[in-house]
């Protein structure tokens, strides 16, 4: 019997038992290194704005304690269940771990579509939620940040609702929030950032020269809006497509991207930004481009699609965007597709979070260029990694990556024993 249902889960778990097959783990021991240490439920009460009483259920995973407190994204979605929230713990773990941090994996989330919010209710919803949380978080035990749905604003809302309850400003309680509650410089943009850079980096090993390319982003929140400005301004990439849960546009000529983002700037989304260049958003990922960046929700790639894809490099900015099934065409399709894994490629978030931490613990903040640059020092080492051991193992990217990650997981286990 288990709580954790559903594709999404399945789909962690499918994962989790291919590269513990690869790592020879025995059977005996796979289950503590997947299942989750604690899951926690929540109703969350508001009062809307039309003067009705509203529940939402609100849940917070965390995967494992044993190198640090756990750490990870709060999402707002309206088919969000616990399933889908322990499968996004899990990859957290994995990410923290192979980027060295001294984190286990948490991710939570409430759901509620926050589109359909009025903004007093958002805040209500954001508030109650960390309310209800207070119990089981802490700077030391488990610290959010936001993940789709939320932003910089309801990580200050979170902040402000913990803080009041301790009679202190705790900022080091989340992160990604404004630089002026405690936030760090360079968060905001982290994971879009790093998402480029590793791009950048995938190129240089391909020989492809990214001034020449052009690139797709599935999504235009945070993580799509910046990569795709950061591939387009600091690489020379042309954008050609773009899609959200509104709309997708396509042109091979490239896209305007600074009119696209003026306009999801005041509309929030995509739609009717223009009645040309539309394309079927099912379409979007498989039209022809050097790099496709799926930066919004998982599995859209699947078996359905991944023999079609056209492009050169996948940088998986989403978390767990492509199904087991999809990897197994992908695999076929090595020489054709480099693949940068999820819990390589959007983990310039999680990194800054943690540097975010750290200067909210000492309280001596960082310049921009001082975090971009150790930004990028640990995606280095992180991808140099990765890129060794799917060679030296002759495995997949994602599967080397994942290795690594459950490898220091599991080390750290061993090393700390089995209490009592
Ligand atoms: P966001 O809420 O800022 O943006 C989400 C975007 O995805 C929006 O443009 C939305 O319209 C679009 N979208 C939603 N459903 C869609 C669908 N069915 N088809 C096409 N587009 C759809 O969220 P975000 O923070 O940018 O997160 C995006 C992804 O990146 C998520 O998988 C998240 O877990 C992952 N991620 C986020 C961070 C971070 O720092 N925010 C870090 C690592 C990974």
């Amino acid at each position: 019997m288990t709580i954790y249902t559903g594709p999404v889960f399945e789909m962690a778990k499918k994962q989790f038992g291919v590269v513990a097959d690869h790592l020879e783990i025995p059977e005996d021991e796979r289950d503590r290194l997947l299942y989750p240490k604690r899951a926690i439920t929540v109703s969350i009460p508001i009062h809307t704005d039309d003067g009705l009483t509203r529940v939402f259920e609100g849940y917070r995973v965390q995967h494992h304690l044993t190198l640090g407190p756990t750490k990870g994204g709060t999402r707002f979605a309206e088919n969000l269940n616990v399933g889908e929230v322990g499968a996004l713990a899990i990859w957290m773990s994995w990410k923290c771990a192979l980027a060295g941090l001294p984190y286990g994996g948490a991710k939570g989330g409430v759901a509620c579509n926050p589109y359909k919010l009025t903004s007093r209710e958002l805040e209500s919803v954001s508030r109650r939620y960390m309310q209800e949380m207070i119990p089981f978080v802490g700077p030391h035990t488990d610290i959010m940040a936001p993940d789709m749905g939320t932003n910089e604003q309801v990580m200050a809302w979170f902040m402000d609702t913990y803080s009041m309850y301790q009679g202190h400003a705790v900022s080091e309680i989340v992160t990604g929030k404004p630089v002026s509650v405690g936030g760090t410089q360079g968060r905001r943009e982290a994971t879009g950032r790093g998402i480029a850079y590793l791009v950048a980096r995938a190129s240089e090993k391909l020989n492809m020269d990214l001034s020449h390319c052009s690139a797709i982003v599935q999504g235009f929140g945070n993580v799509g809006s910046v990569s795709a400005t950061t591939l387009a301004r600091r690489y020379g990439m042309k954008i050609v497509g773009l899609g959200d849960h509104t709309a997708a546009f396509y042109d091979p000529a490239g896209l305007p991207l600074d009119d696209i983002e003026r306009y999801v700037t005041a509309h929030r989304v995509l739609a009717d930004w223009s009645k040309q260049m539309v394309i079927d958003p099912k379409d979007l990922l498989t039209q022809k481009c050097d790099v496709l960046v799926p930066a919004a929700v998982e599995r859209v790639i699947t078996e359905t699609n991944a023999g079609k894809l056209q492009c050169r490099i996948l940088a998986e900015g989403a978390n767990g965007p492509t199904t087991p099934e999809a990897d197994t065409i992908l695999d076929r399709r090595s020489d054709e597709i480099f693949v940068i894994p999820d819990i390589l490629c959007n983990s310039g978030g999680v990194i800054v979070s943690y540097f975010e931490w750290v200067q909210d613990l000492q309280q001596l903040f960082w310049t921009e260029t001082e975090v971009n640059a150790k930004l990028e020092k640990l995606l280095e080492m992180a991808f140099t990694q990765v890129i060794k051991r799917a060679a030296a193992d002759g495995i997949s990217n994602r599967n080397a990556a994942m290795a690594i990650g459950v490898g220091k997981v599991r080390a750290g286990k061993q090393l700390r024993g089995l209490f009592p």
